[in-house]
């Protein structure tokens, strides 16, 4: 970052609304708003009025991207902004950040410069509880369980083959793999457990997944939790605590409403991750967002081989609406990256490397168009980028025909998102052909060729023996009709994260299938993908402090 003021420092300086006047802006009556503070409320959908509106939908998802991120949040609340600009009645609708990242190498998830939504601080720490109402519904769950080992396992739940984990929402390596229960019999049954990141937990994808809470608790009773002894899967629903689940969440299920630095109203709602879990904010909130504004601009995580995916294969198709417009997040630091340049010299000019890197580009708009969805390119704007730089990515587009627009709304806000917004409206205008890249009754294997075929460009699918094991437990089930929630790295399409570019003959390794009957798929752990990531060497949280006042200091 260039800039002399950090995304907190212009956070802290914009005047924002009270939440009631937003609420009012956006439609929301009264009755349905329940303020968590002055600038932060939660909406119970319930009381908004029936509404036949369904407004159209811009999905913002990016190139594979640098580590620190290519700017999809801010993208999303800029364009969202220069849409309002226009006169669009437009609302966004985004993921919560995750501790995990905030605390680790990203330091937040609001958008930067101009395009953030506000109060950053409160939503990236903490916001509204959540993510601690996810993890602790998780976690009763394994408590559960255990009590139910220790008081005479009725059920039979063979100890060796419980599969539910438990979570916490930070980068925590050393919880991977731990063992409990030790300590003599009035301490439990001692058996290996581990943690996830709560954003890969199933809880967080039913969260995001479930239209209503009875479709919550329907969900939460169909989850998987392990096998017997005789090697029969055993639910939620058997160990009856479905109710005490869907309780716990009711009040988080409710969505988040807040603004952006120009007060265009946002929903933010839900965040599992992209790489290893299926990445959009809820649809209830996608729901809603849609019943009030006519264009809703939303966010999927991480590249368009991932978060875009899922979010036609599983969230559109679930929640049976088709996402009208796309937008693709390029930058021409990632380009260098993907065209040979070590990540400490993106900041150099170098022409012929963005030209190499441009292969990327084309492989993610090839998919977006595979979905009958048309994109468009927003070129997100960085100080260090050259006018030759830039340039040469406006003549490609226009040699290869790709609609594209400079972004600048992390300098400008709204009025460096016009000329995007000019095009996204132009795409709306169009009609679009969206359909899935696979029918879920195929064979689960073909599904998963199809995604690496078709959306990353590889030759196939290698399996495991274990993911083999798998596939035959999930096909006895009778598990073998849902989509697939793809686990990979983000920085790749193959499952190497070192393979830039646009690799071509690349097998994908699935070493793993895990059922999640609750959300509604099949998770295929891919490469050495974790459910559970680490802090780096140097993470953000060194330079996080309170100034005298209390103020949040270094959330970057
Ligand atoms: P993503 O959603 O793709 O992960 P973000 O929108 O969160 O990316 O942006 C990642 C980081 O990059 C943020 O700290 C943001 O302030 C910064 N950033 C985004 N766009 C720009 C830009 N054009 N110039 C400088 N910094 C930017």
């Amino acid at each position: 970052k260039v800039s002399p003021l950090t995304d907190l420092q212009i956070a802290s300086q914009a005047t924002m609304k009270s939440i009631w006047t937003i609420a009012k802006e956006a439609g929301i009556p009264e009755e349905a708003v329940e303020p968590y503070g002055r600038f932060k409320a939660k909406i119970d959908v319930t009381k908004l009025a029936e509404s036949s509106k369904d407004g159209k939908v811009v999905l913002v998802t990016a190139i594979s991207p640098t580590p620190a991120g290519e700017g999809k949040s801010t993208v999303t609340v800029g364009l969202a902004d220069a849409l309002s600009k226009l006169g669009e009645k437009t609302m966004i609708a985004l993921r919560e950040p995750s501790l995990g990242p905030v605390m680790g190498m990203k330091g937040g998830a609001t958008g930067g410069g101009y395009a953030q939504v506000l109060p950053m601080e409160e939503i990236n720490l903490h916001f509204n509880g959540d993510i601690h109402a996810i993890t602790t519904a998780n976690n009763a769950l394994s408590a559960l369980i255990d009590n139910h080992l220790h008081h005479g396992n009725v059920l039979r739940i063979d100890p060796r083959r419980i599969t539910w984990k438990r979570v916490l929402d930070m980068n925590d390596r050393a919880l991977r793999n731990i063992t409990i229960g030790l300590g003599g019999p009035t301490q439990g049954v001692p058996r290996e457990d581990g943690f996830d990141i709560t954003v890969a937990s199933e809880v967080m994808a039913i969260f995001c997944l479930a239209t209503s809470l009875q479709d919550l608790k329907e969900r939460l009773a169909r989850i998987v939790i392990g096998y017997t002894y005789d090697k029969e899967a055993v639910t939620v629903r058997d160990l009856g605590v479905q109710g005490a689940l869907v309780l716990l969440l009711k009040e988080a299920f409710k969505p988040n409403l807040v603004q952006t630095i120009e007060g265009t109203p946002a929903l933010i709602h839900g965040g599992p991750f992209a790489n290893i879990a299926h990445g959009c904010n809820s649809l209830i909130a996608t729901n809603t967002a849609r019943k009030l504004a006519d264009i809703v601009v939303t966010e999927a995580g991480f590249g368009a081989d991932l978060g875009a995916e899922k979010f036609m294969n599983i969230k559109a198709r679930q929640g049976g609406f088709s996402p009208d417009a796309v937008v693709i997040v390029a930058t021409v630091r990632a380009l260098k990256m993907h065209g040979g340049v070590p990540k400490n010299q993106l900041a150099e000019e170098n022409v012929q490397a963005v030209t190499d890197g441009l292969v990327n580009l084309a492989k993610h708009i090839d998919t977006i168009r595979a979905f009958g969805v048309q994109p468009v390119v927003a070129l997100n704007k960085f100080i260090t980028d050259t006018g030759a730089e830039l340039e040469v990515i406006f003549e490609w587009c226009e040699e290869n025909e790709i609609r594209v627009a400079l972004t600048d709304v992390w300098e400008r806000g709204g009025d460096g998102g016009i000329a995007l917004a000019q095009e996204v409206l132009k795409l709306l205008d169009e009609p679009n052909n969206f359909a899935p890249l696979y029918d879920v009754e195929q064979p689960v294997s073909d599904k998963i060729t199809a995604i690496v075929q078709k959306v990353y460009g590889g030759l196939g699918v290698v399996f495991t023996e274990q993911a083999l094991k798998d596939l035959k437990n999930i096909e006895n089930n009778g598990w073998g009709i849902l989509p697939i929630c793809m686990a990979k790295t983000q920085y790749s399409f193959s499952d190497d994260p070192k393979i830039l570019g646009r690799p071509e003959g690349f097998t994908i390794t699935v070493r793993k299938i895990i059922p999640k009957l609750g959300a509604g798929f099949l998770v295929c752990l891919t490469g050495d993908i974790m459910t559970m990531p680490g802090l780096p060497k140097t993470p953000a949280a060194l330079q996080m402090d309170i100034d005298l006042q209390g103020n949040a200091v270094g959330l970057m």
